[in-house]
């Protein structure tokens, strides 16, 4: 049977990391095994829907190269892709459940359960819809034929699966091992909503059923459910999917999940994309491929200490039984790391083409050649695209300050001789790639320590000591402004 996974979100709001990684180790599953990736939309709940959110899952997915086979927009054979346009179908499914005996209509009211819940936790005891008290509760157990249709024809009602007690329930999760959940422990849960729309866990079933679905990957926050989906799937006489719950992603410091506060608090994005006002790793400047690589590393492993892989090498390599159980700390510095990695091996034409954005902090009358030259020269020093903005800057900017620190330290070397000595070599023409020869036979009479001639070049160019190689930096200014620069320097009042 060929492999079919599925990300099921729900559009209750921006996919965050945690969302864009279950997708992607779907993606990844169904890459390996020759089989399909499919994305259905869970929107039954129209409280919770959130407008656009859809449209961002799709954007998001789609910039992070994860491509579904079926979709909403690229329907396959098992359409609708969109839980609410599926309500007839969960109909059909209820009535098959019901006419087992597998779940019964029950008509309490909201009031009247939350009068039982109130009484209960004042004596301490949790209410349970189940085995032990449904026949005291109102539903089509406990209630009379003529009764039930009565209720029926007036409504509203709601569907519940009819748990059995004293069973345990055993299922394999491929990440965790054996689970095993008494039935007590689980509740007559509703499956159809007073409204007629199937609930989370009843469409997701019959959907991955009818969707042919052969493996379930998906966060660890679905674990509790667990038991009652699979009781679903024994109620139907139908056979469960694989599961595989995958751990939570922690928070950097300190303990518990990952939240969009974390995010907020130590200035990292947690979306992909941007939402709202929220930046997201796009507008940041990751290239998607980097941060697949670094997704796919929160939770997985390639048992091997190499770092960097690229989505067909991630494809290649994923492997389930090297999902890791214990929870995984999120580290932006990590993901920093291996943006820059990627940055390094990646051609420059198409970064500057393809991520054409982040180069409009480059003036206009900047030539293509000389972007790239730029680029080249400046991109081991980029962890984030969006660095390129502060970075270029020394190329724009004439320095008006000087790190006092190092003047301090090169300042008995009397640095404006040496930077005057420069200027000299611009006025004569000398070519910038001859400029080291020429003042190092200045220097066989002088005798300075080399390193404080460049340190004086340098800052009088740039101002401190950082940046990229200073000849380089001194060709692509050109005679002009690296003489301007000199001379600043040597006018400045130290
Ligand atoms: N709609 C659920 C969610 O929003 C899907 C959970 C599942 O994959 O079963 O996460």
């Amino acid at each position: 049977m060929s492999v079919r996974v599925r990300f099921a979100p729900s559009p209750t709001g921006a996919l965050h990391i945690g969302g864009l990684r279950t997708a992607l180790y779907n993606y990844l599953y169904a890459k390996k095994n020759g089989g399909q990736f499919i994305l259905r939309i869970e929107d039954t709940d129209k409280y919770r829907k959130v407008k656009g959110a859809e449209e961002y899952i799709t954007e998001a997915l789609n910039w992070s190269g994860i491509k579904p086979d079926e979709s909403p927009s690229t329907p396959g054979d098992y359409g609708p892709y969109r839980q609410s346009e599926r309500v007839s179908i969960y109909h059909k499914y209820i009535g098959e459940l019901i006419n087992k005996g597998k779940a019964y209509y029950a008509f309490d009211t909201n009031e009247e359960l939350n009068k039982i819940r109130e009484d209960n936790e004042r004596q301490k005891k949790t209410f349970k819809y189940g085995t032990h008290n449904r026949m005291q509760l109102k539903n089509a157990l406990s209630q009379s034929d003529s009764v039930t249709k009565e209720f029926l024809k007036k409504g509203p009602y709601v569907v519940r699966l009819k748990v059995n007690s004293g069973e345990t329930i055993k299922i394999k999760d491929g990440v965790r091992g054996l689970i095993e959940i008494q039935s007590d422990e689980v509740d007559d849960k509703i499956l159809i909503k007073a409204d007629g729309m199937p609930t989370y866990h009843f469409a997701n079933i019959v959907d991955d059923h009818l969707m042919k679905i052969t493996h379930v990957i998906r966060g660890e926050e679905w674990l509790p459910s667990l038991a009652l989906h699979q009781l679903i799937y024994e109620a139907f006489g139908w056979e469960a999917p694989v599961f595989m719950h995958l751990p939570l992603i922690l928070k950097p410091i300190g303990k518990g999940k990952l939240s969009k506060r974390d995010g907020e608090k130590m200035g990292f994005p947690v979306f992909p994309i941007a939402w709202g006002k929220s930046r997201g790793f796009k507008e940041r400047g990751f290239l998607p491929e980097a941060l697949m690589n670094y997704l796919a590393l929160l939770g997985w492993n390639p048992g091997t200490d190499e770092e960097i892989f690229e989505m067909d090498a991630l494809i290649r390599n994923f492997d389930t039984k090297k999902i890791q159980k214990a929870g995984a700390k999120f580290d932006f510095e990590k993901a920093r790391w291996i943006n820059h990695k990627f940055l390094g091996f990646s051609d420059e034409k198409v970064i500057l083409e393809r991520f054409a954005e982040f180069f409009d902090c480059f003036p206009e009358r900047w030539s293509k050649k000389m972007r790239s030259i730029i680029y080249t020269l400046l991109k081991d020093r980029l962890f984030l695209l969006e660095e390129i903005k502060i970075e270029s800057k020394l190329f724009l900017v004439d320095p008006t300050e000087y790190d006092v620190k190092v003047l301090n330290k090169i300042q008995r070397h009397d640095p404006k001789k040496i930077v005057n000595q420069f200027c000299k070599l611009i006025k004569e023409g000398v070519p910038v790639k001859n400029w080291k020869h020429q003042i190092q036979e200045w220097n066989d009479k002088e005798g300075l320590p080399f390193g404080v001639i460049m340190q004086s070049l340098r800052l009088a160019i740039v101002g401190n000591l950082s940046g990229p190689d200073i000849f380089s930096i001194c060709e692509i200014l050109g005679n002009e402004i690296s003489l301007r620069r000199l001379e600043n320097f040597f006018n400045h009042q130290h």
